[in-house]
């Protein structure tokens, strides 16, 4: 097995590009499959501060990393969700990564800010783990991204995560989260830029770019996740890569190109007022994290858990 780019002996095989690499080539391929993204999608211009969301996997310690490879000033922002072991160790795998890098991580905990966790806020909603966490994430990384003054928020949600939420969203014909599928959401009032910059890697991709540049990552996936729809369209869609490679690729760049247009954007979040609690834009008079809030923390009460102060 040869690099593509200058025949020494190489070190992975990326069969939808028909491709091999060397260590150097293949970290010059990814690069450029950010900076292609990024610009492609026009999603951050030259000097932008981001905001990176952190969680101490591999995507998202890739994605700073690259961020900040590429000259971007990226800093770091990480929730802790409260998930047993599995947080205590998401949080140390982030830390260490922003001091062996001089980084700057900013970090927020639920427990401590707000009175829950992510598996408290799931029996108080009655709602399965992921959601009481999307929302929470959404909320307090848009939050900082504001009060930051950040251009930009980047998550790394890599070409395996957008085909997968894709082929959920097509199976259910879900037009509401169709219409917002995309690697790049614009600024509005409310809400800071959301950018996804490694829709061009595939997750098996950040992860040997975590491993050629040195970086510890947490391997252990979230306990919550499991018999999570997600890792079903994943599963199914990596039996259909593997046979075709390629496949998955072109399913969510065709979308972008030819079906993603034809949603009307204007459509798709108008008609927002202010959450009553905490200001955020909401459809109702209070919004979805302060509903968490209000109800995970009412049920900690009931049950004689001290409920913390909020500065929110
Ligand atoms: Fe949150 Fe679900 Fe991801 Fe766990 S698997 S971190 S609960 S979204
Ligand atoms: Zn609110």
């Amino acid at each position: 097995m040869k690099c593509r780019v200058c025949r020494g002996p190489a070190v992975i095989d990326i069969p939808r590009h028909n491709a091999n690499f060397c260590a150097e080539h293949f970290l010059a391929h990814c690069r450029e499959q950010v900076r292609k993204a990024i610009s492609q999608f026009a999603m951050l211009a030259p000097g932008d501060r981001v905001l990176v969301a952190v969680s101490g996997g591999k995507d998202s310690l890739a994605l700073w990393d690259v961020l900040v490879d590429l000259g971007y000033d990226a800093e770091g922002v990480y929730l802790g969700l409260g998930i047993g072991e599995y947080s205590d160790e998401s949080g140390a795998f982030a830390r260490a990564f922003a001091a062996t890098r001089g980084l700057k991580l900013r970090e927020i905990d639920l427990r401590e800010e707000y009175g829950f966790d992510v598996p408290g806020a799931a029996r108080a909603m009655r709602r399965v783990p992921c959601s009481a966490c999307g929302t929470s994430k959404r909320h307090l990384f848009d939050a900082a991204a504001l009060d930051g003054g950040f251009d930009a928020v980047a998550t790394g949600h890599n070409l395996d995560d957008e085909a997968a939420v894709l082929f959920g969203n097509v199976l259910h014909w879900d037009t509401a989260y169709l219409g917002r599928q995309l690697p790049v959401l614009p600024a509005r009032p409310g809400f800071p830029k959301k950018v996804k910059p490694l829709v061009r890697l595939a997750e098996r991709e950040t992860a040997a770019w975590c491993v050629l540049r040195g970086i510890d990552y947490q391997v252990e996936e979230c306990p919550m996740a499991a018999g999570n729809s997600h890792l079903g369209y994943k599963e199914a869609l990596n039996g259909i890569e593997s046979s075709s490679p390629g496949t998955k690729a072109h399913f969510y760049f065709a979308f972008l190109d030819r079906i993603a247009p034809l949603f009307d954007q204007r459509e798709v979040r108008d008609g927002l007022g202010a959450c009553r609690e905490c200001g955020a834009p909401t459809t109702g008079e209070v919004c979805a994290f302060c509903r968490i809030v209000e109800r995970a923390t009412r049920v900690q009460v009931s049950t004689g858990t001290p409920r913390p102060g909020r500065d929110r």
